[in-house]
């Protein structure tokens, strides 16, 4: 399965391919790349006339990952501080997981469209 560049979802038919390499430059089918949707599309494309390159994945992840903990600690407060994880039913943790993955692919998209500078 191909994973969106921006936000690792399943990619869904959006494409970006480095418009400063001719056809028959080798490096443009590395440069490829496949999203998501059109917002996540257009926070790369618009990233990438900006800069010019990719910015550092690391530090972005990072900070999604950071962001996460916020939403992460209003689920458990909500289902009670004093509740093990092992004590969560099924649909809790699934809600749990939810909160996180969503969190982080929205900060990944928020993050790439930050770095653009235009908001898709
Ligand atoms: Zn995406």
């Amino acid at each position: 399965m191909r994973v969106c560049a921006v936000c690792s979802r399943q990619a869904r038919g959006f494409g970006w391919v480095n418009p400063r390499l001719t056809r028959s430059d080798p490096r443009r089918p590395a440069s490829y790349r496949k999203f998501c949707s059109l917002r996540c599309q257009g926070a790369y494309s618009n990233l990438m006339k900006r800069t010019g390159k990719m910015i550092d994945p690391t530090e972005m992840e990072q900070a999604a990952l950071a962001a996460c903990l916020g939403p992460l600690g209003d689920y458990v407060t909500a289902l009670g501080l004093d509740t093990p994880l092992a004590a969560y039913s099924k649909d809790q943790i699934l809600g749990l997981i939810d909160v996180v993955v969503t969190t982080y692919q929205d900060q990944m998209v928020a993050g790439h469209e930050a770095q653009a500078g235009v908001p898709f």
